[in-house]
């Protein structure tokens, strides 16, 4: 094997889901809060869609390798509609379709870095940042948050993690895993600061966007700040706002030069996207999504109320803070009482997130992610995806457990 293949991580999530689906098999309850994904079809409107397109010849064919022109173009406009910023400031702009978030993300990074290169990276992060630098050559920086501050960045740790190597800084909010997005206010010092920085470009992974559920609503640095488009990619895709993580469909918006060098290397390694789906797609009123997320988003402002509530009637509120967005929490167990049974002293600095996790599976019967695989040791992630009754009965299993 490849020593770069051979340098990346496993998923640290599979040895737990698969004891988790062991259980399962074995006739246990299982509460599976692991999940990555909604619970829901895609919207109603969009399956249609679909349906209207699986009679024409040209969606079972190969589309341009960086997408189909109607679908980059009304991509683009959604985009600037939603975010509120004005058209002039995407007009050297381009869009470029790919097989989901994950393959739009590692074609811009590998568009971007060279060997030795550094991209900025927040903790806790979503799995793939380090893993996708590391195939490219690159070093990933990480700035640490804490859930004090409900895991935003301070400005003044990034300035300093800047150094003349630093090539790209990863920004993703909504966040996967801590479940939050940053304030205007952050934004617009974030935008100061980049703007003083202009060798650096940004990746804005905006895949949750729609997911926020509590006002008010994410916004960017380039609200504040739209000529940092120039050096900005904006990642999104249809997994997380249509539920429709199999269908994999991504995309970015980046500057033109750069949507051609991605073109250029997505036509080698995949070229164009599924035909069905951005045909589906172009037809959709991406208008409807806001309706479709509706009753979802109810559901995990519930949910997100239930941890509050279950936390607090077990007194271990210490690690609570508010979640706003995506479908996330991020459990802090080094803040609750269960931690003082694992560590052996104050200067143990062991991450046992993966022995809470699994005491907490086969005693609870009730799966999290373990925090080592967003490099935030000594905590689990929650997804709030479960129906509220389901999802009240683990939050109740798993808090017992924090303070047993
Ligand atoms: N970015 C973040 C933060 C994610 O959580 C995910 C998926 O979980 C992705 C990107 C990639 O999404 P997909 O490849 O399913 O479109």
């Amino acid at each position: 094997m490849s020593i770069r293949v051979n340098e990346i991580s496993d998923s640290v999530t599979l040895r737990l889901n698969d004891q988790a689906v062991k259980m399962a098999e074995e006739g246990k309850t299982v509460y599976n809060l692991t999940t990555g994904q909604l619970a829901s079809k895609p919207d109603f409107d969009f399956i249609d869609s679909i349906k209207s397109e699986l009679n024409f010849l040209k969606s079972y064919q190969y589309s341009p390798v960086a997408g189909f022109v109607d679908l980059r173009e009304k991509l683009i406009s959604y985009i600037f509609e939603d975010r509120h910023v004005s058209k002039e400031h995407f007009a050297n702009l381009d869009c470029v379709i790919s097989n989901g978030g994950k393959h739009n993300l590692f074609h811009v990074l590998l568009t971007l870095v060279d060997p030795g290169d550094e991209v900025i990276v927040i903790s806790p992060f979503w799995i793939s940042y380090p893993e996708m630098i590391k195939l490219c050559g690159g070093k990933a920086v990480y700035v640490d948050t804490r859930s004090f501050d409900a895991f935003t960045p301070s400005l003044e740790a990034i300035k300093k993690s800047i150094t003349p190597k630093t090539k790209a800084i990863i920004i993703n909010s909504p966040n996967n895993p801590a479940g939050i997005h940053y304030s205007d206010e952050w934004m617009k010092g974030f935008a100061e600061l980049m703007i003083q920085n202009e060798n650096v470009t940004m990746i804005s992974d905006e895949i949750y966007f729609e997911l926020s559920y509590f006002d008010p609503a994410p916004t960017y640095f380039y609200n504040h700040r739209p000529e940092l488009l120039s050096r900005t990619v904006i990642s999104s895709g249809i997994s997380k706002c249509l539920a429709s993580t199999g269908l994999r469909i991504g995309y970015c918006i980046a500057p033109k030069k750069l949507c051609s060098a991605i073109s250029k290397l997505q036509s080698h390694t995949a070229s164009g996207a599924s035909s069905l789906i951005q045909r589906a797609l172009a037809s959709y009123e991406f208008k409807l999504i806001p309706d479709y997320l509706r009753p979802i988003k109810n559901q995990l402002r519930v949910n997100a109320g239930i941890v509050r509530e279950v936390l607090r009637s077990r007194d271990v509120a210490r690690c609570w803070y508010q979640p706003l967005s995506a479908f996330y929490f991020m459990l802090d167990l080094s803040l609750t009482p269960v931690f003082d049974k694992y560590v052996e002293n104050k200067q143990d600095h062991n991450d046992y997130s993966m022995k809470i996790c699994e005491d907490i599976l086969n005693k609870c019967g009730v799966a999290l992610v373990p925090g080592t695989a967003f490099g935030f040791p000594n905590s689990a992630r929650i997804s709030m995806v479960l129906e509220k009754t389901p999802f009240q009965i683990a939050m109740e299993k798993v808090a017992d457990f924090l303070i047993s």
